[in-house]
């Protein structure tokens, strides 16, 4: 085998800056000699407003909770009247005056609500993310929330699982970036501002990967697998300063990730240099007795405390629990302090101590202009193009009436997404709204179906409205809280109820009909595809749904979006992601017209009944316009291992010319993918490793490079370790989909 190289400099790690220094040391170590056994366990311990308190209930009540000490962070405290009110108790009562931390799922948005994470990830624009969620970070803290459950950065390749909608797709390199994106929003250039908020790396981990899709399900997975994809955006978002780190409720290789030594003290402290908190998942501790490596509550606080995980959220195990394990001898008082240390060397990073309060006023009663065209523009740039027939988009000035049909065409609270913070459906422009202010009396509305509907009552209606209509606009999709999100899992992938028969009857009038998703699932479309001329894959798009969706079907704003996601032909593929490893057969398209009898494509790695591609790739999607590709150029034509492992950053620059070669300025997501052959493991068929947005007008070009260092060119070898190999060879493609097909490759000595 060849000698694997190491990197000399190690990826980069290390303490995030605020959360380390002698002077914040000083001030952790002068309380944490003052405090008592119970007070060192309440600081670990975070409850739930809404949860049922006094007795019967085996929890004590939050107020004296806070005045004597026993709390250390709640969730789900709504408004800074209630925030500041909770937080005067424990900075007025307590004995030692230590500042809550109130924590809040603030997922897209706190009160304006950007596009769900899955449609964020679509804009492949980080920058914008990160803009996005500085306004959510501002707005949380003006609610006393200094805290956030995000980013969700599970990878997630199985269609089924119901919070693929949450993160950012089946990309460890895009899910990387946006990760680091989300960090820097949330947590600005220092913690302690008062608009910066601590962000939470959520669900540490693999719990995208959980068995066949289900939610909470069992994760057994190489170490390989685990490093090379799943961990690198946790690592890049622990990097990138990212204060808390939450558990997830699966089990790793047999070890629930909530009292996981491997995870949480051998890779995340020890290699990655993590200086914050990490909390429970919700109850999770608790379960870790459902779990079966837990005899007992006092069990399972020990075991997750021992493991690395420092606040319990919800599970009402380490306040009461901890204390008695101590004096019993089971627990040593020193693991307590560590894990205490770190919860209040947060606060201190937050300012908490010098600005324990949120200031009421800076809650506005209502969604600013600013901040709506701010939400506008993230959500134009998240929607994906995914079929253009005739092209029927954009609809131009001879369309003067517009059927729209569907049970997403009006409703607020699924522009909203399955989580929905503190925004208000009301608040919410739908589809129908913004075309009743575009086309006046030129829009006909007939909602058709529901989305779990056998009736085909409302068939009728909507086959008329189509039927006197110029064009169709079909709104269908999943119902946002109910078929997406946490445990909602699903083993069908295309439109629930009877709205692809609502599709077929509309589509029978022979109007051209847009359809337009609103969903968290990747969906199987191919029954739909036949029915549509065009498709526009809208996620849940946020506060500016309706007027982002007319700004792209009348063409003033260009789509741009491309898939996060592989979208499956249908459930069987999954999970279906474009960067698997190859097999040692050729994957031929398959004929569906005849069965595999005894022929040679019989052994060929193929379903008998099904294409081995997706319906639509990883990185796909339409514009107005289209773009073209010089073959890439490399500005060396061989390199050294050694030298890649030194230099680090730029060993290499490939370079292609992008050309706008249509009609229209627009956006183009410019892609390169890497695959390494002649690696002691094998590697993935192709793998992003850089993306940029360019945007061009009509028939301008522009030269794209891409730096590729010891980050885009390394793997991991059969040890775990991240290395470059010589005598291997790397092909490069640049285009705009995981199927770019111009070309280059080069040696690695
Ligand atoms: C979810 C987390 C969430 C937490 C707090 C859990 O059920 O898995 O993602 O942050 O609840 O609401």
């Amino acid at each position: 085998p060849p000698e694997p190289v190491l990197p000399e400099v190690s990826a980069p790690g290390g303490a995030p800056a605020p959360l380390a220094g002698a002077a914040l040391d000083e001030r952790v170590e002068g309380l944490l000699r003052r405090m008592t056994l119970e007070e060192k366990a309440g600081q670990l311990a975070q409850y739930s407003q809404g949860v049922p308190t006094g007795p019967g209930t085996g929890r004590g009540d939050h107020e004296d909770m806070a005045r004597t000490g026993a709390v250390g962070a709640f969730l789900n405290v709504v408004g800074a009247r209630e925030t500041n009110r909770l937080q005067r108790i424990a900075v007025e009562q307590s004995r030692l005056r230590i500042p809550l931390l109130f924590g809040f799922d603030v997922i897209h948005g706190h009160r304006t609500l950007f596009p769900v994470p899955l449609g964020m990830a679509s804009s492949f624009d980080p920058a914008l993310v990160e803009q996005a969620m500085r306004v959510a970070a501002e707005e949380a803290a003006a609610d006393g929330v200094r805290w956030v459950f995000s980013p969700m950065v599970d990878i997630a390749r199985d269609a089924r699982w119901g919070r693929i909608v949450e993160g950012s797709g089946e990309d460890p390199y895009l899910g990387a970036a946006m990760a680091r994106a989300y960090v820097r929003g949330y947590q600005g250039a220092s913690l302690a501002e008062p608009t910066s908020v601590a962000a939470s790396v959520k669900h540490f981990a693999a719990y995208g990967a959980a068995e066949a899709g289900r939610d909470y399900h069992a994760v057994d997975m190489s170490d390989v697998n685990l490093r090379q994809v799943y961990l690198r955006p946790y690592q890049a978002a622990v990097e990138a300063g990212a204060a808390t780190v939450m558990t997830s409720f699966n089990t790793l290789n047999g070890v629930p990730a909530t009292a996981n030594p491997y995870l949480l003290t051998e890779i995340l402290r020890k290699e990655w240099g993590f200086q914050g908190f990490v909390v429970s998942d919700w109850n999770a501790i608790q379960e870790l007795v459902n779990h079966g490596t837990a005899l007992d509550g006092a069990a399972a606080a020990r075991q997750a405390l021992t493991a690395g995980v420092e606040m319990d959220m919800e599970g009402n195990l380490y306040a009461p629990e901890l204390p008695a394990l101590v004096r019993a001898g089971k627990l040593s008082e020193a693991q307590v302090d560590e894990a205490v240390r770190r919860v209040l060397r947060v606060k201190f990073a937050l300012g908490l101590f010098e600005k324990p309060y949120a200031e009421q006023t800076a809650v506005p009663a209502t969604v600013s202009p600013e901040k709506r065209a701010l939400a506008r523009r993230v959500a134009e740039a998240s929607m994906v193009l995914l079929k253009n027939e005739g092209p029927v988009l954009p609809l131009g000035p001879s369309v003067r009436k517009v059927a729209l049909v569907g049970p997403l065409a009006d409703s607020g609270v699924d522009m909203m997404g399955p989580w929905a913070g503190r925004g208000e459906a009301r608040e919410h422009v739908t589809l129908r709204a913004a075309l009743e202010r575009r086309l006046k009396g030129g829009l006909v509305y007939a909602k058709g179906t529901d989305f779990l509907s056998r009736s085909t009552q409302g068939f009728e209606e909507a086959v008329r409205a189509a039927a006197s209509a110029d064009v169709v606009i079909a709104a269908l999709g999943e119902e946002a809280w109910s078929m997406t999100g946490e445990a909602a899992s699903r083993t069908s992938l295309g439109l629930p109820g009877n709205q692809e028969q609502l599709l077929a009857a509309l589509a029978a009038t022979g109007k051209p009909v847009v359809l337009v998703l609103f969903n968290g699932h990747p969906l199987t479309l191919q029954g739909a595809q036949a029915q549509a001329r065009a498709i526009v894959e809208a996620w849940y798009p946020g506060i500016e749904a309706g007027p982002a969706l007319a700004n792209l079907l009348w063409g003033e704003v260009n789509f741009s979006a491309r898939l996060p996601v592989s979208l499956p032909r249908s459930v069987g593929q999954v999970p279906l992601y474009y960067n698997a490893l190859g097999t040692g057969r050729p994957a031929g398209a398959a004929d569906l017209t005849r069965p595999p009898t005894g022929t040679s494509d019989k052994y060929i790695s193929r379903y008998i009944d099904e294409q081995n591609t997706p319906l639509y790739p990883f990185g796909y999607g339409l514009s107005y316009t289209t773009f073209g590709f010089s073959p890439p150029t490399l500005s060396a034509k061989g390199l050294k291992a050694l030298e890649v492992s030194r230099q680090g950053q730029a060993a290499l620059q490939v370079k292609t010319q992008v050309r706008n070669t249509g009609p229209v300025a627009g956006t183009v997501v410019a892609q390169l993918y890497v695959r390494v052959r002649g690696a002691s493991t094998a590697q993935p068929v192709r793998q992003l490793a850089g993306f940029e947005r360019v945007r061009l007008a009509p028939g301008e070009a522009r030269e794209v490079v891409f730096p590729l260092g010891f980050q885009e060119l390394s793997f991991l070898n059969a040890r775990s370790e991240r290395v470059v190999e010589p005598g291997t060879l790397y092909e490069v493609w640049v285009g705009d989909s995981s199927d770019a097909t111009a070309h280059v490759e080069f040696t690695m000595e």
